[in-house]
């Protein structure tokens, strides 16, 4: 048998002692983890099925109103033109935002399962933009907003400046900033669209004199799901999907969004894009754009 000291004994106690201490620490701080992450996943539960009756009722209540809309206009009498018109108008109107949405939706679940990728081609940057304007008349106009488009590349870089890039996310992505430049902006007032180059890289600024975010909103409102709570939005369609895609798309095609907005004051979303300057995907062909194989050479 090992006689050991009272000092040895002592010793040897203190150390058990401080050891003990230390593993309650590390308990504490896995506890501590552990309620901030099953917070979090209460919190993105909650986000979950808040979101999906969300888009439930987005989905439904739409077709419900084409359905009887239409319905509508085959009993109209062929005189009441007016009545017709108007009624074409609120089921443009429905079509276009579950168009929208449903494409946000698709592009989420594709960036969830991995599966986007760059479709490159060589991109009439004017020409995307007005289109994306022009998508927008009828809603803007309803609202009495005045869409100013301010293109700023050179002549030089001319009238056939093209810029290669995606243009099927460049299109998502400047819809969903134009749609909530729109969505959060004061009636009868105006969204001003800025195009120029800066350092060989494509820059469009969104502005918009609405409701604005706080300086604290500002980075949250990237998040999925993502939506603040201002009286603004219950009487507005949306999801809180949109700016977590377009950052999504951003990341890929390698640019940036940046956001300056007073509360009350109005927003400006400004986005960065670098020329890309391979083929990742030579798959499909959107409109007249040309392709590019990796070293530049046109194919189209
Ligand atoms: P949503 O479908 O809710 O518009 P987004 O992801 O596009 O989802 O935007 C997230 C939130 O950011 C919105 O719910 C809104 O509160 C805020 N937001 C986005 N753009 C603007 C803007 N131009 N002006 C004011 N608030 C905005």
């Amino acid at each position: 048998m090992n006689n050991i000291s009272d000092k040895q004994l002592l010793r040897e106690l203190r150390s058990r002692l401080e050891e003990s201490r230390n593993i309650e620490q590390k308990l504490e701080t896995l506890q501590m983890e552990y309620a901030v992450m099953s917070k979090r996943l209460r919190d993105s539960e909650a986000l979950k099925s808040h979101f999906i009756s969300n888009i439930t009722n987005e989905i439904v209540n739409p077709f419900t109103s084409i359905l009887g809309l239409s319905k509508a206009i085959l009993s109209v009498e062929k005189q009441d033109w007016k009545k017709i018109v108007s009624m074409v108008a609120m089921i443009h109107n429905e079509c276009f935002n579950l168009d929208f949405q449903l494409k946000n939706i698709f592009t989420a679940a594709k960036i969830e399962a991995g599966e986007l990728s760059p479709n490159i081609s060589k991109v009439n940057v004017r020409q995307l933009i007005q289109s994306v304007i022009e998508s927008f008349s009828v809603v803007a106009r309803k609202m009495g907003i005045e869409i100013e488009f301010d293109y700023q590349i050179e002549i030089g870089f001319g009238k056939s400046f093209d810029f290669k890039t995606d243009s099927e996310k460049l299109r998502q992505i400047l819809t969903n900033i134009m749609n909530n430049a729109i969505k959060y902006s004061y009636k009868d007032s105006k969204v001003i669209v800025k195009v120029w180059m800066d350092d060989d890289e494509l820059n469009i600024s969104i502005q918009d004199f609405g409701t604005g975010i706080s300086e604290k909103n500002q980075n949250i409102i990237f998040e999925r799901f993502k939506r603040l709570d201002t009286g603004i939005n219950s009487i507005n369609q949306g999801h809180g999907l949109g700016l977590s895609i377009t950052k999504a798309l951003l990341d890929m095609l390698g640019g940036r969004i940046d956001i300056k907005s007073q509360k009350g004051e109005g927003s400006l979303f400004t986005i960065q894009l670098p020329e890309s300057d391979s083929i990742v995907d030579a798959g499909m062909i959107d409109g007249d754009d040309a392709m590019f194989f990796e070293d530049g050479d046109e194919l189209f």
